[in-house]
């Protein structure tokens, strides 16, 4: 039995660094919990309370297409190793937000990509969209750092991120175009904020050497609207996606599962 545990063990290790891997972030209350029960059980649960970490491996739905096994027939046994992914939960709440943070700037993870989940109920409330942005900002910056501090003119493999606006059975919840309106808009106001704050502290750009990759804020330099689309200077192309994990008639989480294909 020993040996085979340990086989086991230092499978699901391996399976765990190499595995593509998605990491689920987003503000409390946005679902996170939900979903990972509902993709790992097939019925969303209440169960963990969201202080740990936590893996699931799971595989691309049969009628999801993963771009990298297109042109692989389904008898092609890589085909169904090329469908297989983690998504790992990280806690949404604010003192411990370093795990998630954390996980982005550490190399040995083969991150594919970022689900950001938001209620998208709760951003029509000036603090639910606040917390939103803020957290997104948070990430958006660090991927832009992780960028511009890259050594090598190749630079750290992308990372892709999903704003999955969640909770769009509820009819006060915003839809897709406008969620991404709303946090443009928050995430202007945070930059320009935090950009006075670091002119005012004297750490701005001019500051740092001469050298522009060391901005500290984020998007074109910091002036005028911030856009998503602002970032794919940066190599992190930001997609805004609805769906629902808990409505009434059940579960509609398609257009993400779309966009993780996309990604394997
Ligand atoms: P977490 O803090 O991000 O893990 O969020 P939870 O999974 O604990 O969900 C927070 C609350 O939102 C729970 O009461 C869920 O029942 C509810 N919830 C999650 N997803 C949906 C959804 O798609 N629609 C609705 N109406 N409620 C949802």
């Amino acid at each position: 039995v020993l040996p085979l545990l340990v086989h086991q063990y230092l499978y699901k290790r391996q399976a765990q660094t190499t595995l593509p891997t998605f990491l689920l972030l987003g503000p409390s209350g946005a679902g996170k919990t939900s979903l990972l029960t509902l993709l790992d059980r097939g019925t969303p649960a209440l169960t963990h309370p969201s202080q740990t970490p936590l893996s699931i491996a799971l595989s691309l739905p049969p009628s999801i297409p993963a771009s990298s096994s297109r042109y692989r027939s389904p008898t092609d046994p890589s085909y169904a190793r090329s469908r297989c992914l983690l998504l790992t939960d990280t806690p949404g709440h604010g003192k411990l937000r370093h795990f998630a943070l954390s996980r982005l700037t550490s190399s040995s993870q083969n991150i594919r990509g970022i689900i950001f989940l938001l209620d998208a109920a709760a951003l029509p409330s000036s603090s639910g969209l606040l917390e939103a942005a803020e957290y997104l900002h948070d990430v958006l910056l660090l991927l832009q750092k992780r960028h511009t501090s890259a050594k090598t003119s190749k630079g750290p493999k992308a990372i892709p991120v999903l704003v999955a606006a969640n909770k769009l059975d509820l009819f006060t919840a915003l839809p897709p175009a406008l969620v991404k309106i709303s946090l443009e808009k928050a995430i202007t106001e945070i930059r320009a904020t935090r950009a006075k704050g670091l002119k005012d502290s004297g750490v701005g750009v001019e500051e740092v050497d001469g050298i522009e990759e060391e901005r500290e804020w984020l998007g074109d330099g910091g002036e005028g609207a911030f856009e998503f689309k602002q970032m794919e200077e940066c190599d992190v192309v930001v997609e805004v996606r609805g769906g629902y994990v808990m409505g009434a008639e059940g579960a509609d989480v398609d257009a993400w599962w779309g966009w993780v294909g996309e990604q394997l």
